[in-house]
């Protein structure tokens, strides 16, 4: 990992540039550090989950304008594959993550995108703050592979961001309960803050002894994947949308999938729920405010996964304006 100079990004046709505001890190960043995201193509700048101003246009943009306060949508698709013309773009082929794949991501000063991708902020948003929108949008795709019917009780592995932000979403999805696991009770406490009252170490801590109709892995962790599974409720549906190292591999019982009528779901980023994510945002649905603690400038990207990897703050951001790292909560 190195910081340099790179060359100066020119926006072609119908691509826009951007300064970038606010860089979000998460787990993927990591996977991708190791070496343990399979799409990865080295060198990269990573960085995905991106809020920026617009800062040139190119020839034929009419849609945005210099000064356009905006969130990145990183995903790259090739429009013509099998998938793509099936409506499944994020099961492309040759599916392509800014900041994760192959193209360059956002963790610079400036990031060139096409006009597609760029989505302009309602008034009122908080620039750094949107840089949220880019995992709220993970998570709306994920509940779009839910149920999504009133009155059931959902269980959620990890309170890092995604498990935040799909436990903050469950109550909307119709959920009458939402209880959360993680092992670090720093989480927990961040996770009362966004406003689940059902917060534990382990699952066994809650009374439901027929299991939750949904459970939601946002850990990518074996142990809790093999754990969530046993907590299904009889029809109920498991949801992998933690991330796993690509060569992972988990046990559960084929009898209880078929004799319980289990439902096993996985969710990959984003497909058509990029707007919703950025009209949900600017509507308040979640507590941002309580999730980003950390800002750090570009010099200090080694510092700030560092920071991330040893589980110490909530979500921590790159802002290439900071010359020091800055605590905001
Ligand atoms: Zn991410
Ligand atoms: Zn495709």
């Amino acid at each position: 990992m190195s910081v340099q100079e790179v060359d100066y990004p020119i926006p072609g046709p119908r691509e826009v540039q951007v300064r970038v505001a606010a860089v979000g890190m998460c787990g993927t960043d990591l996977h991708v550090f190791e070496g343990e995201f399979a799409p990865t193509v080295f060198p990269i700048i990573p960085g995905h989950e991106t809020s920026a101003t617009v800062s040139a246009v190119g020839d034929e943009v009419t849609e945005l304008a210099v000064g356009d306060r905006v969130s990145v949508d990183p995903t790259l698709t090739c429009g013509e594959c099998e998938f793509c013309a099936n409506g499944q773009a994020n099961l492309c082929l040759s599916w392509n993550g800014a900041g994760v794949a192959r193209d360059d991501g956002s963790a610079a000063e400036l990031m060139v995108a096409p006009v597609k991708n760029v989505h302009r902020l309602p008034d009122g948003v908080d620039l750094h703050l949107a840089a949220m929108i880019e995992p709220l949008s993970c998570a709306i795709r994920g509940y779009d592979l839910l149920p999504r019917r009133l009155g059931e009780h959902y269980l959620i592995y990890g309170a890092g961001t995604m498990g935040l932000l799909m436990a903050q979403l469950a109550p909307r999805a119709g959920a009458a309960s939402v209880s959360v696991v993680d092992r670090n009770v720093d989480r927990l406490t961040a996770a009362r803050e966004v406003g689940v009252e059902l917060v534990a170490e382990t699952a066994d801590a809650f009374s439901r002894p027929r299991g939750w109709e949904v459970v939601i892995d946002c850990t990518g962790v074996v142990a809790a994947i093999e754990d969530g599974l046993t907590r299904v409720r009889r029809g109920g549906t498991f949801q992998q949308f933690g991330v796993a190292p690509t060569d992972a591999q988990a046990r559960f019982s084929p009898f209880r999938v078929y004799h319980d009528e289990l439902h096993v779901v996985g969710s990959m980023a984003v497909l058509n729920s990029y707007s919703r994510a950025v009209e949900m945002f600017a509507a308040g649905a979640i507590r941002a405010d309580r999730m980003v603690s950390h800002a750090y400038g570009l010099d200090d990207y080694a510092e700030a996964m560092a920071a991330f990897r040893s589980g110490r703050g909530r979500k921590l951001q790159i802002r290439p304006e900071l010359t020091e790292p800055v605590a905001l909560l």
